[in-house]
């Protein structure tokens, strides 16, 4: 076999590779990449926010963490049987990333399970505060330039924890927990928020107890003010007759990897659309938004961590939809309208507690359970009626796959394709013409 066809399946590879590379870090300029896991099954919903950053050993941990805590829960559920829709399970686990430092990494996952299952809502959270240079987790004192007064925290820690639930922990036990390997802190501009875990208290205690601790300048954060980036938008030209019919695309619980292509084929085929974001994918995914933006697209809130709405308490709630329209307003200069309810579940106490407009959907195409492209494409494209408003998701492949095929075929039937604010617009110039 002569050489050169041993070169070019391998030159072949490389380009692949390099292609692979150029397309996973196309995401952001940041050091990790944001994927979420939502599925909405029989006996449980989950909600997974999980990052892979560029350290592998750091990956490795973090993947750990994530299994253990989906086996927990699906090993605890199975205990429930015959559960109602409305009584099923939830999973919900979200992240936060902070760059301290170069060479400072600081990760939390915060893991939440409620449902029949549990009594009260298991809920914990873990950190990880990450050295990406040496591949190693960092201990609380090498943070700081100046060697820090430990005891003097260990005090007023202790003080503030005692005073939160004075049952919770001996003094005995919170000397042994609270070292300098203590692990379970967030870094913030102020100061390092320490937090304690219900599973480490007696019984009667189920939730995180936080504990800020002020630093004066002995932590550097990296700086955060970013340049701001001007958004055009290019309204969209399309010129909407409200006497022929209209349908308007929706995509839920994106960004994702997907994201960017699904825009380019939106584009392609100039027609718009409305996504209903996920908050605690703003920060990561903002090129992507802001591109979305100035293609004529619409957003949406979707919640901050996709947990179930309609079961939070009223100020959970508020703080789910305002945290999101706050991100949205700070980093894209952009404010939603639209609130689209997580798991499409909504009650009176939502709506009475938010300024925002519902929009739900009249064609569900199911394409977070269904598999098969050609399936999702029918769905998306039978007996579809004007005004309709079509589900799907921009986080998985086939959804983007079925949609180059959706759009022809909807455009064939003489749709044409309006955001949601569109087509609030054309139904009022509709009720207009009719009483004219
Ligand atoms: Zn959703």
């Amino acid at each position: 076999m002569s050489k050169r066809w041993i070169i070019i399946p391998i030159f072949l590879l490389f380009i692949v590779l390099i292609g692979c590379l150029v397309l996973e870090t196309k995401q952001t300029n940041k050091p990790y990449f944001v994927e979420s896991d939502i599925k909405d099954t029989s006996n449980y919903v989950q909600s997974i926010t999980s990052i892979t950053t560029t350290s592998k050993k750091l990956n490795d941990l973090l993947e750990k963490h994530i299994k253990e805590q989906t086996d927990f829960f699906y090993e605890q559920i199975k205990k429930t049987e015959h559960p109602l829709l409305i009584d099923r399970d939830e999973l919900n686990i979200d992240y936060t990333f902070e760059i301290i430092q170069p060479d400072t990494w600081n990760i939390s996952y915060t893991t939440f399970m409620t449902g029949p299952t549990f009594t009260y809502p298991y809920k914990r959270i873990d950190c990880w505060t990450w050295n990406p240079k040496t591949e190693k987790e960092k201990s609380l004192d090498e943070l700081f330039t100046d060697s820090i007064d430990f005891s003097s925290w260990k005090n007023y820690v202790f003080g503030k924890l005692k005073a939160e639930c004075s049952s919770c922990i001996s003094e005995d036990d919170f000397n042994e927990l609270f070292t300098e390997n203590f692990k379970t802190f967030r870094i913030t501009e102020a100061g390092i928020i320490f937090y304690f875990n219900p599973f480490l208290f007696n019984d009667d205690y189920y939730d995180i107890i936080p504990v800020f601790q002020k630093v004066d300048n002995k932590l550097l954060l990296s700086n955060k003010n970013q340049e701001e980036q001007e958004i055009k938008i290019i309204k969209s030209h399309n010129i909407i007759d409200p006497n022929q019919p209209v349908i308007a695309l929706t995509f839920d619980d994106g960004p994702s990897k997907y994201t960017e292509e699904i825009l380019e084929i939106l584009k392609k085929n100039q027609v718009n659309a409305t996504f209903f974001i996920v908050g605690n994918k703003i920060d990561a995914y903002q090129d992507v938004l802001r591109k979305s933006i100035e293609n004529g697209n619409e957003l949406g809130n979707h919640s901050y961590n996709h947990q179930w709405l309609s079961r939070l308490s009223t100020k959970e709630l508020i703080n789910q939809i305002d945290k999101t329209q706050q991100m949205m307003e700070e980093k894209l200069h952009y404010t939603p309208r639209y609130l689209r309810p997580t798991y499409g579940s909504i009650t009176n106490r939502i709506r009475k507690n938010t300024n925002l407009e519902i929009a739900l959907w009249t064609v569900d195409t199911k394409d977070w359970k269904i598999h098969n492209i050609n399936r999702i494409v029918e769905r998306a494209t039978r007996n579809i009626e004007d005004g309709d408003i079509i589900l799907m998701h921009d986080i998985f492949e086939r959804s983007k796959e079925a949609l180059k095929r959706i759009i022809p075929k909807l455009k064939k039937q003489g749709f044409q394709f309006v955001t949601m604010s569109e087509l609030e617009e054309v139904n009022l110039l509709r009720e207009l013409q009719k009483s004219n």
